[in-house]
């Protein structure tokens, strides 16, 4: 099957630090692919460069067999790519499902459609009680949930998530485990950034490992977390 979303020796250095060296992946349709790695290993970044938060310093990216590198923000969330971010800046004074509407309405151009949309959103990712009261009064599982639910009200056929399980209490990680599969079945692809290492086996089909701006290793959950490279990644050896 064709790739999704293929990345080629894409690389981008801050100052003299090669934050993201010449990385290459693909991702395929409905699949739910995770990325491990130390703090600073470029994950982040490398999810930026794809979503068009950072320019690349070289190397491509394609998206549904389009050629998407250096495309903004907003034209890739148009384009059916969306990304959430590491720490997720709600508008606080403005409402849950006012904060929905917003990611709506760069997919259509209709307030009403936007709010029925935002509605729809809230309620899958189970803030439909929330709808009405101002973000600054999310708690931290519900603010990424309320990221997850504007991601999803642009209507993506991808999604990148960077560490959705981040300050997420126990009971909630369930939760958010079954809100993201099920968000996959409804054929979105997905792409998971996460340091929870319970969490990721429990939902990825595949794991890449990355260090240094490297990707160092990739397969299934169990291979790449009992890969002796990773292990010694996360020890700083
Ligand atoms: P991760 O998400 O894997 O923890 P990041 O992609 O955030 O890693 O960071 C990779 C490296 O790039 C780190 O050393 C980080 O300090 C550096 N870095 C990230 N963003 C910037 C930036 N905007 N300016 C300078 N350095 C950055
Ligand atoms: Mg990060």
């Amino acid at each position: 099957m064709a790739a999704t979303l293929s990345v080629r020796q894409v690389s981008r250095s801050f100052g003299g630090l090669q934050a993201v060296n010449s990385v290459s992946l693909d991702v395929a349709a409905g699949e739910i692919l995770g990325i491990i790695g130390p703090n600073g290993a470029g994950k982040s970044t490398l999810f930026n460069l794809i979503a068009g938060q950072l320019r690349t310093d070289s190397g491509t990216v394609e998206f549904e067999g389009r050629p998407v590198t250096g495309l903004a923000t907003e034209a890739l969330v148009r384009c059916g790519l969306a990304k959430t971010f590491q720490t997720s800046r709600p508008f606080g004074t403005m409402t849950f499902l006012e904060n929905v509407m917003v990611a709506a309405l760069l997919r259509v151009p209709g307030i009403a459609t936007a709010r029925r949309i935002a509605l729809e959103q809230l309620e899958t990712v189970g803030l439909a009680h929330r709808a009405d009261v101002p973000a600054a009064w999310a708690s931290t599982g519900q603010r990424k949930r309320l990221e997850i639910a504007r991601a999803l009200a642009t209507q993506p056929r991808m999604l990148l998530l960077d560490e959705p399980f981040g300050g997420v209490d126990l009971p909630s990680v369930d939760a958010l485990i079954d809100l993201l599969q099920a968000v996959r079945s409804r054929g979105i692809t997905l792409m998971v950034i996460e340091h929870n290492l319970e969490a990721v086996h429990r939902l990825v089909d595949r794991l890449i490992a990355m260090h240094l701006g490297e990707v160092i290793v990739s397969g299934s959950p169990e291979q790449v977390t009992r890969d002796l490279r990773v292990v010694q990644a996360y020890l700083g050896a």
